[in-house]
């Protein structure tokens, strides 16, 4: 029998279908339902590598989706922080299914509340540091640089980057960014941090032989493996995480999905095991 208080420890999956500060295609607003589909799939068990079966009520509970339909802006985002921090009061660690990379923003908000000096650890093709995007302040290609603005963060260290252009190298250097660039990885093995972690993994880190069901193809990246590996390894208490930027428009016999939902298993893992 499972106590109340291992119960309200477990991870609560919560799907945030958002996908209106896409700047070039639309369709991660779907992507909560195929990697809930993905996970239940009988094709693959639900443990985790590191030995948690997360068909057991006291490792994952679904918390839903927030209600984003026809939502938008400064709407959407309190929506998304206040159902955050209401799940995060209970005491659950919280892992969120984008939706489109902007929905990081309030997510981190209502993470940062309840961890002050919180880290970010964000696995990308991209760095998402753009001061806007056609004139979009909570465009999908800036909420790193909205979150860095408020001041709240510790370290932001970024791993698989590939696409720095001058404005975002400027921007990077304007908010101290750690860059592990897919040109140079030597230092991805020993990154650690001091303290409270979140992690936002952008699936188009991952190179799109890997995962197809993205919107912005940017060869050149990383394999399933070295995310899964990198998710085990490094040092740091991990508290919270999203996985964002599944597009099933774009994703041939779900292959991407299944990727997605074989790094949901893995970070709830993480976090089980990170839990105090
Ligand atoms: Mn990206
Ligand atoms: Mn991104």
């Amino acid at each position: 029998m499972q106590s109340t208080q291992e119960i309200s420890k477990a991870v609560s999956l919560l799907g945030l279908p958002q996908d209106n500060n896409s700047t070039f295609l639309t369709g991660p607003h779907m992507a909560p339902a195929r990697i809930r589909e993905a996970l239940d799939c009988d094709s693959a068990n639900p443990w985790t590598e590191t030995g948690f079966d997360l068909s057991r009520a006291e490792c994952l509970q679904d918390a839903g989706d927030v209600p984003l339909r026809d939502k938008s802006g400064d709407e959407a985002f309190e929506l998304i922080r206040s159902s955050i921090a209401g799940l995060l009061e209970k005491g659950n660690p919280i892992l969120c299914l984008g939706g489109d990379h902007s929905v990081t923003q309030p997510a981190v908000i209502a993470h940062a509340q309840a961890y002050p000096g919180l880290n970010i650890l964000h696995l990308d093709a991209h760095p998402d540091l753009y001061d806007d995007m056609n004139g979009n302040p909570y465009s999908h290609a800036s909420p790193f640089a909205r979150l860095m603005e408020t001041g709240s963060l510790n370290r932001l260290v970024q791993v698989g980057i590939r696409t720095l252009n001058g404005h975002q190298r400027e921007q990077a250097k304007r908010f101290g960014v750690e860059i592990h660039e897919m040109r140079d990885l030597s230092g991805v093995n020993s990154i650690a941090f001091d303290g409270h972690v979140y992690l936002s993994l952008d699936l188009d880190v991952l190179d799109p032989a890997f995962a197809p069901g993205v919107s912005h193809y940017e060869p050149g990246g990383l394999a399933t493996r070295q995310v899964i590996d990198l998710i085990h390894s490094f040092n740091g208490r991990l508290v919270g995480a999203d996985i964002v930027e599944l597009n099933p428009h774009r994703d041939p016999g779900n292959i991407t999905a299944m990727v997605a939902a074989k790094l949901v298993k893995e970070i709830a893992g993480r976090l089980l095991k990170d839990r105090s």
